[in-house]
């Protein structure tokens, strides 16, 4: 092996440019490699925990995130059809003051673009868009790229942060063995002024029904309103962020819900939807001279909110990784020694809530009380949310 000088980063996703800002922070020479000719995040909100905030404040964004995020006062449940709410947990202060950071709920472009402009600036020229890589091959000293429009490239190391359909992954590892979760997931951004001043306070609300949930919470300083709500059904299973639906058949999968949720849905231009897949963990990302992060090695239900927060933690996690160890195999193997078991919580922690947030007693008006009572209890929510708001990936042992 080596020295790591010069790595290759596929994708700029929210991972991808993570990764790259605190490789180039390092010392690293990053190249990244972007299949699509234009960037542009989809009309989607994010909700960012201190866990994801803390590695941001430390490649220097905060400001300019905070500036452009919502910063919610707390989270609560809601009841689906009678609307009755509980307090989930407080944010705002609460948040600084428990985990070091700020909640932030932003839109996804704003954050991508604020990565985006931030790696331009710090290494120029090299993030290249329209390259789509079609494979690689590992050779004793290099790593060599092959794109799709008959160039390659070489690097010491490879990082694969190419998503959900990861071509890195299904050639180290094979396919990944999707299975449909029998979940759909619809969404949209509205304008707040659409929507009646109860809905657009400075929280974050998580509505819990008997076949389904929705998630909806403030973005741009309000100016915004995201939209997310997800429906047990088993005839839909194409998965991607850009296939649009139908209102009228997003109302019906909501139909009996509270009108506050009818108010929400009927506010939404297009809801786009996406089938949710569940897919087996892995227990290794890495070959001698190429690894994994984000979406390619852990996917995850979004039922924690905490898919890009790994994808961000990783980021930073393997930087520090290959600064610590020049040879790539044991970075690999401390990186790995990190993240494994930690991501592989969030997958099964997200997979465990669908039964909680979609549970039958929630029909029965005299059960449903007592239930999210117990099961949202302050000690129930603390096991479940501050493990992962109190990770530390800068200082992790790696
Ligand atoms: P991606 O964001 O998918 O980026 C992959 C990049 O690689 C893309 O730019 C793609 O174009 C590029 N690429 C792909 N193939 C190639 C190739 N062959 N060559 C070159 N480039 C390539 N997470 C949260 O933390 N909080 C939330 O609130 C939250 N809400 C969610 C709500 C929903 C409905 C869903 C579905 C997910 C949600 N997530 C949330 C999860 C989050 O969206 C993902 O975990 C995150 O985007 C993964 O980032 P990534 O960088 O790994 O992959």
């Amino acid at each position: 092996m080596t020295t790591t000088t010069s790595i290759a980063v596929c994708g700029a996703g929210l991972g991808g440019l993570t990764a790259a800002l605190a490789l180039h922070q390092r010392g690293f020479e990053v190249t990244v490699y972007e299949q699509a000719e234009q960037l542009g995040e989809v009309g989607a909100g994010l909700q960012l925990s201190a866990n994801a905030v803390r590695v941001f404040a430390s490649l220097g964004l905060l400001d300019r995130l905070v500036s452009r995020a919502s910063l919610p006062e707390g989270k609560q449940v809601r009841l689906w059809n009678t609307g009755k709410s509980w307090k989930l947990f407080d944010l705002g202060t609460e948040s600084v003051e428990r985990y070091g950071y700020p909640y932030l709920m932003m839109h996804r472009a704003d954050l991508h673009d604020a990565l985006r402009e931030a790696f331009e600036a710090r290494a120029p020229g090299r993030l290249l868009l329209g390259k789509r890589l079609a494979g690689f091959e590992e050779g004793a000293d290099r790593v060599t790229l092959r794109f799709a429009d008959d160039t390659s490239a070489q690097a010491d190391v490879l990082v694969g942060a190419d998503g959900v359909h990861s071509v890195i992954r299904e050639q180290l590892f094979g396919d990944s063995d999707p299975k449909f979760s029998g979940c759909v997931a619809w969404r949209g951004v509205v304008p707040a002024a659409d929507l009646p001043e109860h809905l657009r306070a400075p929280l974050g609300t998580n509505w819990i029904g008997p076949n389904g949930h929705v998630i909806q919470y403030p973005l741009r300083g309000g100016e915004l309103v995201n939209f997310v709500g997800i429906v047990e059904r088993d005839d839909w299973e194409i998965e991607s962020w850009n296939t649009p639906g139908d209102s009228a058949e997003c109302a019906a999968d909501f139909k009996g819900w509270h009108p506050d949720v009818l108010a929400l849905i009927e506010a939404v231009d297009t809801p786009m939807k996406w089938a949710l897949k569940l897919r087996p963990t892995m227990t290794s990302w890495s070959s001698a001279r190429v690894t994994l992060l984000g979406d390619a090695c852990h996917p995850t239900l979004p039922f924690l909110a905490q898919g890009s927060a790994m994808a961000i933690e990783d980021g930073v996690v393997l930087a520090r990784a290959l600064e610590r160890h020049p040879n790539q195999a044991e970075a690999f193997a401390a990186y790995e020694a990190a993240r494994v078991t930690r991501t592989a919580a969030v997958v099964d922690g997200s997979a465990a809530n669908t039964d909680r947030f979609h549970n039958p007693v929630l029909a029965d008006p005299n059960q449903a009380d007592a239930y999210v009572e117990a099961e949202w209890s302050q000690d129930n929510v603390g096991q479940r949310y501050d493990w992962l708001f109190d990770y530390d990936a800068l200082t992790v042992e790696v």
